[in-house]
């Protein structure tokens, strides 16, 4: 992802409402990367799926229902790929309270989205660059990463342990519970920018990017096609609107430089049965 938005200064008491379950140090299924995610994933997840509600009661659906069905196929395919792996190994637990859904949404906009617990919207502006069922798969792959990788989380912890500090963190994650349910009243009035609040680090991106193409390729997609799907992108960005998919991510080159190098580690789980880890 993706986003237009840049962060707003909250005050540090809403950070602080964020801040109820103090969950520390995690680490990121596949790339084993070891990440701080300071919020509750529960918490989180409700304030996602109010925000995304809120979102998607004011933007139109797409009414080509045969696109929006293959939105919905091609994601929750890759979802259940995910959800496969993790249960083999004993990790189903990484998704617990996710609710996957993946939405086509009326827009010119060439982007897609994914918010906390695997609300997923992508715009109809970014099919003619998807172009068909595994182009979308690399652009629901890499969502569906952002949100098995608890991007979100992270990011705002990141923030939260910047802005407040160690002193003032502490204090917050000690804070009296009717203070915090009160202030995380007011927090359910941005869910609706909640996906788009804080943008991906460069880490994360390519990070989802790495994760996207195994979890495409997991599903039966064949990777290689996002070296294309890429190259569609970079040459959409040269056109009078450029993708806001790409304004947060890595310049075009790198990606296709990490792409290319990620490509022989995501071809294993598209060519057989896989015993990575
Ligand atoms: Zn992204």
């Amino acid at each position: 992802m993706v986003t237009k938005t840049a962060l707003k200064p909250w005050p540090a008491t809403l950070f602080a409402a964020f801040v109820l379950v103090l969950v520390s140090c995690a680490e990121v299924p596949v790339t084993g990367r070891n990440q701080l995610l300071l919020l509750s994933e529960s918490d989180l997840n409700a304030m996602s799926f109010q925000g995304y509600r809120k979102f998607m009661a004011t933007h139109p659906l797409s009414d080509d229902q045969q696109a929006a069905e293959m939105v919905r196929r091609v994601g929750r395919r890759i979802a259940d790929a995910v959800e496969r792996y993790l249960a083999a190994r004993g990790k189903s637990h990484i998704l617990q309270g996710y609710r996957w859904e993946f939405n086509l949404v009326e827009g010119k906009e060439m982007n897609a989205w994914c918010m906390p617990g695997g609300k997923v919207v992508v715009y109809t502006g970014l099919l003619p660059v998807v172009k068909n069922e595994t182009g979308l798969a690399v652009v629901l792959g890499h969502e569906i990463a952002h949100a098995v990788a608890r991007h979100g989380n992270e990011r705002i912890s990141q923030e939260l342990a910047l802005r407040l500090g160690g002193a003032a963190l502490s204090t917050a994650l000690s804070g009296a519970s009717p203070v915090v349910a009160g202030i995380l009243k007011q927090a359910y009035g941005l869910g609706a920018d909640l996906g788009v609040l804080l943008p991906y680090s460069r880490v994360q991106e390519t990070e989802a990017d790495r994760l996207g193409l195994i979890f495409m390729a997991m599903a039966g997609y064949d990777p290689r096609a996002a070296l294309d799907f890429w190259k569609r992108m970079l040459a959409a960005e040269k056109g009078p609107r450029p993708p806001e998919l790409l304004s947060t991510h890595p310049s075009g080159r790198k990606r296709l430089e990490n792409i290319t190098r990620f490509l022989p580690e995501a071809l294993k789980y598209y060519n057989g049965p896989v015993k990575p880890e």
